[in-house]
């Protein structure tokens, strides 16, 4: 099995246990879990996944540590993070994500993620100031929650030492600019704003006041910028459909299963295959948090109830097949 670390995408299952209709209705479990393994039984089929949650795997309080966190302190370096859940209906994805907000439920994968973030955020407000972006959306059989972080920097004009070192490194000018602290806007308590970190150039003649500008508009020219990051958690659910008689799994999630199968595979990447992120929404709009500098957790959630063994079994074939 692959290291976790190593993979952009990491897949994880978790067992929520029989809950009460199941109980009523006298259903037996029939997914079981090898000790101290992340993998998983139900009739003849076994598959190993990189965690296993629930149902004698690790305790659920342990996946937000081990799954998801990761991807929080990635976003701050550049990566994009995508968190799926998936599973039937009733297996557990809301639980798991944490959007139900009953009872002002803390303990699902989203509130932790707001969480860290503003933790993190809190941590790094000294050096520069983060905005945080919300959207909320729904499809017809998931939802979409994006996080957008946006870095505010400014950059320099005037630094030409910088300027320099920017244009060596690329000529296309799409970089930090290395080496430099950057500037950070800073109000005092009575509001004043100021900018440390900024060159100040004394001027005593129009003609130096006018090299200036001109040396400003030089580095504005150049075309290059200070970083700034867009990565974004994108975190959703998808349901699997019985009623698509013979595909077992919706077209959202097929479209998926297939693009995430042509980034893994390196010898196809290599080859240049078309990766197919057209082939329906949710690919194209996963397109830029997948491909690239991207980090991605999939949660298969699944019931050990009997009687939904064959959507657990697509369930795990699917998270199987992402691995
Ligand atoms: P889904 O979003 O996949 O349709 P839910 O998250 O609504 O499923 O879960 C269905 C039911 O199972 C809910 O009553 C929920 O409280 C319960 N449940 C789900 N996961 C767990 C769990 N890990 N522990 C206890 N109860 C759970």
């Amino acid at each position: 099995m692959e290291s976790a670390e190593n993979c952009s995408v990491k897949v994880a299952v978790h067992i929520r246990p029989l809950i009460g209709d199941e109980r009523v209705q006298g259903c037996k479990e029939c997914v079981t879990v090898t000790p101290g393994k992340p993998q998983v039984q139900i009739g003849t089929h076994s598959f190993t996944f990189d965690n296993v949650y629930g149902n004698g795997g690790s305790p659920s309080s342990a996946m937000f540590e081990e799954c998801v966190a990761p991807l929080v302190d990635g976003l701050f370096q550049g990566y994009n993070a995508t968190v799926l859940a998936y599973g039937q209906t009733g297996s557990g994805k809301t639980y798991t994500m944490g959007t139900s907000f009953k009872d002002g439920c803390q303990t699902g994968l989203i509130p932790q993620v707001m969480n860290a973030l503003f933790n993190k955020i809190e941590t790094l407000k000294h050096q520069t100031e983060f905005q945080l972006h919300v959207s909320f959306i729904e499809g017809t059989d998931n939802w979409v929650l994006i996080l957008k972080i946006l870095k505010e920097e400014v950059r320099d004009l005037l630094d030409t030492v910088s300027v320099s070192k920017s244009v060596a490194a690329n000529g296309h000018g799409k970089v930090a600019i290395p080496g430099r602290p950057s500037i950070q806007i800073r109000e005092s308590s009575n509001g004043v704003i100021t900018l440390a970190g900024s060159t100040e150039v004394a001027v005593s003649t129009l003609q130096e006041m006018a090299a200036c500008l001109e040396q400003g508009s030089l580095t504005r020219a150049t075309g290059i910028q200070v970083s700034i990051g867009h990565p974004f958690i994108l975190i959703l659910e998808t349901v699997l459909t019985k009623e698509l008689v013979g595909i077992h799994i919706n077209r959202g999630l097929l479209a998926l299963g297939n693009v995430i199968s042509a980034l893994g595979d390196e010898k196809k990447r290599k080859e240049g295959v078309h990766v197919p992120y057209r082939d329906s929404k949710l690919t194209r709009l996963l397109q830029d948090s997948l491909g690239g500098n991207s980090k991605t957790v999939m949660i298969a959630c699944i019931s050990p109830a009997d009687i939904n063994a064959e959507e657990t079994l697509n369930t795990l074939k699917y998270a199987n097949r992402a691995r």
